[in-house]
């Protein structure tokens, strides 16, 4: 039979028949769990996707628990990029941090989205803030720093406090240090040694917040309601659903994540982070290119899910619903402080109420292993649905197996 089609039509086309028939293959760079639960949206999806294999350092990472298949190797690790790019249709990552130059080198070889081109504009934070002001996106002011002398004449012009940040490679906030005093200069270049720096005006927030934003391959772009982010010792603690502002704010920061989206051109789904100045004014804070721990709400509050959606944006195919349905609060649960290793996995019985663990086998402290989503089916409201989260989460004990 397809010899047949073979010697009728072009082998391209062919190619591209028999994958529509098939599916595609997809590789993911990242099997943690946000690779975990896009790989739970993908077996969802048979018809367009036959295969899932992912590149992760850890054996039997989570999303090889759900069924993918797994490239053991580090995500920086060039031939097993190339292995993943031989094996699959088209390939999307769960971390910022796969190697973009590697990448390039491969879209001829494979579809990869959101670009390398776009992964390399937000892997530089300096990159990336230069990027959104150029096309009038609104940001704290920020500067290159490449010597002392450079920090002190751009505080003396900002005026303290402000931040000093790492242009790339950071995460849970540990790329940044809060100068408060000129004495903490020294000890502020010190931290980050040999590291390539900016810094920006500290903002006086009232809110973080954030969109989940979504562009397809054929352009259309879709935005989830802004939510607020709380969090504890920098690392996300809950998510609230929508965010507790008015809508005039609600609708900017959605308007200005849908132009991010225009002038981005990647696709795929993206994490957008913003602040709520105490003016009322929306400033982002950082993009992450890919679904985001701020949009777990999405498994039961919308129609769509953000996994599925950024599986719709790859794919090409029209994007889902991104409407709240019911209002949410997701909760993560973090490994306690005083041990690592193996646990005991808890559970929850209580109506509308979702946890989800994540298969990692050992607790580390502060370590992502879970989260639960509290959705408000009756119509409690807020204040009701946040002391449900305070209940619940401090029923949860994660103790040593
Ligand atoms: P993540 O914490 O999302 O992994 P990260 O380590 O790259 O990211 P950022 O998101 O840039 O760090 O910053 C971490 C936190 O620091 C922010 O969530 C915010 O609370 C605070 N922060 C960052 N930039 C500023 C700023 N210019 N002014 C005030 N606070 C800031
Ligand atoms: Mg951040």
């Amino acid at each position: 039979m397809v010899f047949l089609i073979v010697s009728i039509f072009p082998k391209l086309f062919v190619i591209e028949l028999l994958f529509f028939i098939m599916g595609k293959i997809l590789g993911i760079i990242g099997g943690g769990q946000l690779g975990m639960m896009l790989t739970e949206a993908a077996n969802n999806m048979p018809t367009e996707i036959s295969n899932i294999i992912v590149l992760d350092p850890t054996k039997n990472c989570p999303a090889s628990k759900v069924g993918a298949e797994q490239i053991v190797a580090d995500f920086k690790n060039a031939s097993a990029i190339k292995e993943l790019a031989d094996k699959c249709d088209i390939i999307t990552y769960e971390i910022e941090s796969g190697d973009s130059q590697v990448l390039k080198s491969l879209e001829q070889t494979c579809e990869i989205n959101p670009s390398p081109e776009t992964l390399e504009i937000i892997q530089d934070k300096l990159i990336q803030k230069k990027f959104l002001t150029k096309n009038d996106i609104p940001v704290a002011e920020f500067r290159e720093i490449t010597s002392k002398e450079e920090l002190e004449s751009k505080i003396n012009e900002f005026g303290l406090p402000v931040l000093l940040k790492t242009r790339t490679g950071a995460y849970d906030g540990r790329g940044n240090f809060k100068i408060s005093d000129l004495d903490q200069i020294p000890e502020a270049l010190e931290v980050f040694e040999g590291q390539s720096l900016m810094i920006e005006k500290f903002v006086d927030f009232k809110m973080e917040v954030s969109v989940i934003a979504s562009r397809s391959t054929s352009g259309e772009i879709k935005t989830y309601p802004l939510v607020e982010n709380i969090h504890k010792d920098n690392i996300l603690n809950m998510t609230i659903a929508p965010a507790r502002v008015n809508k005039i704010i609600s609708k900017n920061a959605e308007k200005i994540a849908h132009k991010t989206m225009e002038v981005l051109c990647g696709a795929g789904v993206f994490g957008i982070e913003m602040f709520v100045t105490n003016d009322s004014q929306v400033l982002i804070n950082e993009i992450a290119p890919r679904v985001h721990n701020s949009g777990h709400h999405t498994l039961q509050s919308s129609e769509t899910s953000q996994f599925e959606q950024h599986l719709r944006a790859i794919l090409g195919l029209e994007l889902g619903s991104t409407e709240l349905i019911h209002n949410t609060i997701m909760y993560n649960i973090l490994g306690p402080r005083d041990f690592t290793g193996l646990y005991k996995s808890p559970s929850i019985d209580l109506e509308n109420t979702f946890l989800k663990m994540y298969g990692k086998l050992e607790s580390k402290p502060q370590r992502k292993i879970g989260h639960i989503n509290l959705v408000d089916k009756d119509d409690l409201g807020m204040d009701q649905l946040l002391e449900r989260v305070n209940i619940v989460s401090n029923s949860i004990k994660i103790i040593p197996e």
